[in-house]
C-alpha cells in the first residue's frame, strides 16, 4: 500500500484496514517463509467467490517443504469427517505442525491438494479459508487496543451483547465485567497486561465469534499453572464441541478419545485408526502409549 491509498483506505473503510492488518498478522509465519523462497497463500490472492460445497478436509497426495529438495511432508493423504476429531501423534520434528498449518490453509502444498469440501483451499482468498477453518495456537492472541476492538477482529460487525456472549461462552466474563472500563479497556502492550489465560479466552471468545466449523489446534506446551490450564481446558473443550477438530497432539492424553488418531513419522502418515485400534495393531502408536503409561 502507498501511503495516499493508505489513508484513503483509513477514511472510507477503517474497519476493514485493521481487518487487513489482522490478516497480514495472521499470516506473519507465511511472510517468514516467503523470505526463504516458500510458495504460499497470499493474503488478497486466490478466488473470493469460491466457496466451498461441502465441510469435509481432504489430503491428496501432499508433498511438503518449506525449502526446495528439502521434504517436510511426502504423499500424505488423509480426511477427516464432518464433525469428527482427528489427533496428529509422533515425534517431534515428524511434519505434524506443518501438516496442520497445510490443513488450514497457511501453507499450499508444493504438490497434491488439500479440499474443503468440493474446493481447493488454495485457491480460495485466503479471508475465505478463514470463515471456515481457523488454526488456533499459542501465538499473538492480544492486539494494541481496547477489549473490543480485540474481540471485534473476529468480527468487525459484533455487537456489545455479542461481545459478552462471547465473552461468557469461554468463562471469561467474571474478570472482564469486573474491569472498570469494561469492553472499553485497553489491552496489549501499554495497556492492562492480561495474564496469559486470559489473553488465550480473548483468542478463544474471537473464535466463538468468527465460527469456524473446522479448527486446527496446535496444542503447543503449556505455560499456564495447572489450575488455570484446566480452566481453559473446560473453555476449549466447549468451543471445540460440534466442529471438526484436528488436533496437533504434544501429550498422549489429550489424543486417545479422538475418533481418529494419525501417527506422523518421518513426513508420512504411518498408521491411521482409533486408540483401540492403534493399540492393537500393536506398532508405533502402541509403543508410544505403552512408554507413555509406563
Ligand atoms: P513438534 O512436535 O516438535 O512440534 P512437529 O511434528 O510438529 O514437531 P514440525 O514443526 O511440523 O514438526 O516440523 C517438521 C520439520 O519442519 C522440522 O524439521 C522443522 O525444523 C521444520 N520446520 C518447521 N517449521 C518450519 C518453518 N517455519 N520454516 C522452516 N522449517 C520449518
Amino acid at each position: 500500500l502507498t501511503t495516499g491509498a493508505l489513508i484513503a483506505q483509513m477514511l472510507v473503510d477503517p474497519v476493514g484496514l485493521i481487518l487487513r492488518w489482522y490478516d497480514e498478522l495472521q499470516v506473519a509465519q507465511v511472510s517468514l517463509a516467503r523470505l526463504v523462497g516458500v510458495r504460499d497463500i497470499e493474503p488478497g490472492a486466490g478466488d473470493a467467490a469460491l466457496v466451498p460445497d461441502g465441510r469435509r478436509v481432504r489430503a491428496e497426495r501432499v508433498r511438503f517443504g518449506y525449502r526446495e529438495g528439502v521434504d517436510v511432508l511426502r504423499t500424505v493423504s488423509l480426511e477427516v469427517a464432518p464433525g469428527t476429531r482427528m489427533a496428529l501423534v509422533g515425534p517431534s520434528g515428524a511434519g505434524k505442525s506443518t501438516l496442520g498449518r497445510l490443513l488450514a490453509g497457511i501453507y499450499a502444498p508444493r504438490d497434491g491438494r488439500v479440499t474443503l469440501g468440493d474446493a481447493e483451499l488454495s485457491r480460495m482468498a485466503a479471508e475465505r479459508v478463514r470463515e471456515h477453518v481457523a488454526l488456533v495456537n499459542q501465538e499473538h492472541h492480544v492486539f494494541v487496543g481496547s477489549l473490543r476492538d480485540n474481540l471485534r477482529l473476529a468480527r468487525a460487525d459484533a455487537g456489545d451483547a455479542e461481545l459478552w456472549a462471547a465473552l461468557g461462552a469461554v468463562d471469561a466474563d467474571g474478570w472482564a465485567r469486573a474491569l472498570d472500563d469494561g469492553l472499553d479497556t485497553e489491552v496489549g502492550s501499554g495497556g492492562l497486561p492480561l495474564t496469559p489465560a486470559q489473553a488465550q479466552q480473548v483468542a478463544l471468545a474471537r473464535l466463538v465469534l468468527a465460527d469456524p466449523h473446522t479448527l486446527v489446534l496446535d496444542e503447543a506446551t503449556s505455560l499456564l499453572d495447572p489450575r488455570a490450564a484446566r480452566h481453559l481446558e473446560r473453555s476449549l473443550a466447549r468451543v471445540l464441541d460440534g466442529r471438526t477438530v484436528v488436533a496437533i497432539a504434544h501429550r498422549l492424553h489429550t489424543a486417545h478419545d479422538a475418533d481418529v488418531i494419525a501417527v506422523v513419522e518421518n513426513g508420512r502418515i504411518s498408521e491411521l485408526g482409533s486408540h483401540d485400534e492403534l493399540v492393537a495393531a500393536n506398532g508405533a502408536y502402541a509403543a508410544l502409549w505403552r512408554s507413555w503409561h509406563g
